[in-house]
């Protein structure tokens, strides 16, 4: 083996290593998680889909050079139910409202080669909540219904396919405050790729941490095998389904 080789070689194991276990520190599900307090009680999180080009540690130094926190949310994310491989966000889920279930609407903005209206077609089959879509100029339609605004850009090489923010009071998420980012730059323009990212930015909207399985659009890292899965799992719906019990059961 030449010199070069070698050091090909070398390089090749440090990012296998790198990348199989880029979070030796915290469980896998927890990283790249941003929290900022806003006060009067309400806080504002941020989860990064990481593309693998970065390392966690950098994308936690993009996190805190936006003014979030990235050391305390361990206990803040991935709480029961838990269904198999399947997780809740903690903290917070959305109100029913007037509703039997929460209505969810997601707000279109984002371009052509991104298959949001495909994504939402899956979570509608989730039993507990109920998600719709409407391209963005139909506006919200209030009266207790949700709404997260989906948008894309060209957000430049950050490292994450996308990006969810949204902010908690009084364990519910505050209405208006959801808002998936598609980052056109980093998301290889397929249409696998964009429905995986998609999937799992609207999990994450309807109250969904990650799956540490590999089958699920949700799970933390959708670059590795096997990659961009189009679809949630059974386990994913099950834990919506206990996250948002038939209202007065
Ligand atoms: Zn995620």
């Amino acid at each position: 083996m030449t010199r070069k080789l070698f050091a090909s070689a070398l390089t090749a194991l440090a990012l296998i290593v790198l990348f199989a276990s880029p979070s030796s520190a915290a469980p896998s599900r927890h990283d790249i998680v941003g929290v900022k307090t806003l006060g009067g009680g309400v806080r504002e999180y941020t989860v990064l889909n990481p593309t693998g080009s970065a390392t966690p540690t950098q994308l936690r130094t993009w996190l805190n050079q936006r003014g979030y926190r990235t050391d305390q949310v361990t206990a803040a994310v991935g709480c029961s139910p838990h269904v198999g491989t399947a997780n809740a966000l903690c903290g917070a889920k959305w109100s029913y409202g007037p509703f039997n279930d929460p209505q969810v609407y997601f707000l279109d903005h984002s371009g052509d080669t991104w298959p949001v209206t495909d994504a939402r077609i899956d979570w509608y089959q989730a039993p507990g909540i109920d998600a719709y879509y409407r391209w963005y100029t139909a506006g919200c339609p209030g009266g207790g219904r949700h709404c997260v605004n989906v948008y894309s850009a060209s957000y430049g090489q950050t490292g994450w396919y996308a990006q969810t923010t949204w902010q908690t009071s009084g364990g519910y998420f505050v209405d208006g405050s959801m808002q998936i980012q598609l980052n056109n730059s980093t998301t290889p323009n397929t249409y696998a790729a964009r429905r995986s990212v998609a999937c799992h930015e609207m999990g994450h909207a309807l109250g969904l941490d990650h799956n540490t399985g590999t089958t699920s659009c949700i799970k933390t890292y959708l670059f590795q095998a096997p990659a961009f899965p189009q679809h949630p799992t059974s386990n994913d719906f099950s834990v919506l389904n206990a996250l948002y019990p038939k209202a007065g059961t």
